[in-house]
């Protein structure tokens, strides 16, 4: 299994606020991970160091093997990584099929169609809703919408942040279902910061625990689920 994404002692800072403090993190081809942690750990800053937003003060960041840590945000796409960021910013006046074709932007023309049908059979409720505005599809819609849109770009590695924040338990459920569909039918390497621990380290090979912008603990999925200081402090109650 090749390493796709590696994090090697990455510190980032917003002015005073230390927000990582030496995180060492590996994906590899072909897995999930999930990363959680508590509000403000810094889960969403590590994904965000990868754009540059803000950017690793000290330590490395690699994606198959290059020095990525200080490349320009607008390449990042370019390599093959992909955000759904937390919050699901589409564009909320473009239709349905103005945004799906917005992830498309960087992706090889010749690909768009069998792309398309492939987001359609994934996502049936985008086929019904192409034509309307983004912003007047429900909550787990717009997730829906904002995952196809990232898939568009056929990327190598997807981002995905919280993306079952605020989401109806049926959209909860259904969000994970994708996310594993992805992984195993369409071999989609994914990265997944999570609220909701428990459905997040179900479907994890690895997963990884965020403390204060420390890693405390890593493991696989059922490790970590099946660990007390884990149980205690993420799944009490779930
Ligand atoms: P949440 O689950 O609440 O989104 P998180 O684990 O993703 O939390 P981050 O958003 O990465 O945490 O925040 C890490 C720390 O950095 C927090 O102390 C937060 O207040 C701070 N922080 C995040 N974004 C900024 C910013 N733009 N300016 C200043 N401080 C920030």
């Amino acid at each position: 299994m090749s390493t796709m994404l590696e994090y090697s002692g990455v510190h980032a800072y917003y002015g005073a606020i230390h927000a990582l403090r030496g995180v060492d993190l590996v994906v590899n081809e072909g897995e999930i991970v999930t990363l959680i942690g508590a509000n403000g750990a810094g889960k969403s800053t590590l994904m965000m160091t990868l754009f540059g937003k803000p950017t690793a003060s000290s330590g490395q960041i690699r994606f198959q093997g290059d020095d990525i840590t200080r490349t320009q945000t607008h390449k990042i796409s370019r390599e093959g990584i992909a955000l759904v960021p937390e919050g699901r910013r589409i564009f909320q006046r473009m239709t349905v099929m103005e945004n799906l074709q917005m992830g498309a932007t960087f992706a090889d023309k010749a690909n768009f169609d069998a792309d398309l049908k492939r987001m359609f059979e994934m996502f049936p409720i985008l086929e019904k809703r192409q034509q309307q505005r983004a912003g007047t599809l429900s909550g787990g819609e717009q997730q829906m919408l904002a995952i196809a849109r990232a898939l568009m770009g056929r990327p190598k590695l997807l981002l995905l942040d919280e993306p079952s924040l605020g989401l109806a338990p049926l959209y909860i459920k259904q969000v994970f279902k994708i996310i594993k569909e992805l992984n195993t039918r369409d071999k989609m390497t994914i990265l997944l910061v999570e609220q909701n621990a428990h459905h997040a380290l179900k479907v994890a090979h690895r997963a990884y625990v965020l403390q204060h912008g420390e890693i405390v603990l890593t493991g696989t999925g059922e490790e970590l689920l099946a660990s007390a200081e884990v149980r205690a402090a993420y799944l009490e109650g779930s």
